[in-house]
């Protein structure tokens, strides 16, 4: 039987997905070549891009209101610097909270003034600043919707009227925003679509063409948008891969479906760390993901026994970062409510043995 996955990312893919992905490895479409072996040029693959890009504009609810889905290399790290590439004149308003959103600062001062409207960095990031102002005379506006290494997920965004940039890379797919009120969203592939080496951005097109600078081609996502997505070779596999999870999405129900069973999962693991004496959640409690929940013991003396009983039990991937410490159970779209209950039935075990 497959181990319950709960690693953070590259991480669980449903299984009817692998499945087909390893089909199209050997023999794609029935055409007794592999999927990686032919032209991206050729109608099949550009069929694969042009059905990867629309489901993603369709399951976000963003089709024929002016944006454009875009899969690219370089994965969300190249969209730190491609952001402020594309979109930066003078200033622009970053939230920090955390590593990426830090990431996605110290790439953008490259191209200007960076006013950082808040920070959580005084607790380790384990919540989410609230009450901060937005200048208005800034390019743009960009947060991190949720916060992989910390646990924590914006659950209201603040109201901006220029244009919003977020960095979806954890959470996209996993839960219904108004979504038209970004004007452009980015997320590496390997969490809720695909293996990683693909990025997916969404990009609303009347925000470009604003900058002064001269932009590299790769670098331009004008030069992307007007090849369809195709200025070069494009990831072929991961972009296949992310096709099929994302109708697999569609056809389970889309994001309300999605939704309501990550919240469930999510419900019955904080209902166990918070009942467990033996544990002790890491990020504010109205600020908790619901993708990666972060938690310690409260007596490290119980780490060795703690993590032989989760290995024994075929969970994986539950160690958290190296920058907190502890644990860290991601729960993606793909993984199921079952593997959770393996997780919390490990935790109730431990409280019996203590
Ligand atoms: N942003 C967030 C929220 C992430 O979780 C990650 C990676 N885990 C990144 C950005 C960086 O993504 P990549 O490794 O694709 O550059």
């Amino acid at each position: 039987m497959k181990k319950h996955n709960f690693s953070a990312g590259p991480c669980i893919l449903p299984e009817s997905v692998l499945q087909k992905a390893s089909e199209a490895i050997v023999n794609f479409n029935n055409d007794n070549l592999s999927l990686i072996e032919i032209s991206h040029r050729s109608k099949p693959f550009v069929d694969v891009m042009e059905n990867a890009r629309s489901l993603a504009l369709e399951l976000l609810g963003l089709e024929n209101k002016g944006y454009k889905a875009l899969f690219l290399h370089g994965g969300a790290s190249t969209q730190f610097l491609m952001t402020a590439y594309n979109l930066l004149n003078k200033k622009a308003a970053y939230l920090n909270t955390g590593t990426w959103s830090d990431k996605a600062i110290k790439e953008a001062k490259l191209f200007g003034e960076i006013v950082e409207v808040a920070s959580s960095k005084d607790k380790n990031f384990n919540y989410i600043p609230k009450g901060y102002k937005i200048p208005t005379d800034v390019d743009y506006f960009h947060c991190t919707s949720n916060n992989t290494i910390f646990g924590t997920q914006i659950k209201n965004f603040p109201e901006f009227n220029g244009v919003n940039v977020c960095d979806m890379s954890s959470d996209i797919f996993s839960r219904q925003l108004d979504f038209s009120k970004f004007d452009l969203i980015y997320a590496g592939a390997q969490k809720n679509m695909g293996p990683a080496g693909t990025t997916l951005v969404i990009i609303k097109e009347e925000i470009l063409g604003k900058v002064n600078r001269a932009i590299p081609s790769m670098l331009d996502y004008k030069v992307h948008i007007d090849k369809d997505s195709m200025f070069n070779t494009p990831a072929v596999f991961p972009i296949y891969v992310s096709m099929l999870t994302l109708e697999w999405l569609k056809e389970l129900g889309g994001i309300p479906f999605i939704e309501k069973v990550n919240n469930q999962k999510a419900t019955l693991l904080y209902n166990e760390i918070d009942r467990n004496p033996l544990f002790k959640g890491y990020a504010a409690k109205e600020d908790r993901s619901h993708m990666n929940a972060t938690f310690n013991l409260v007596d490290h003396s119980l780490t060795e026994t703690f993590d032989t009983m989760w290995k024994e039990a075929q969970i994986n991937g539950l160690n958290g970062h190296r920058s907190v410490g502890g644990y860290r159970a991601s729960m993606y779209n793909a993984l199921p409510l079952f593997s959770v209950q393996a997780l919390v039935d490990v935790m109730q075990e431990l409280e019996r043995k203590a």
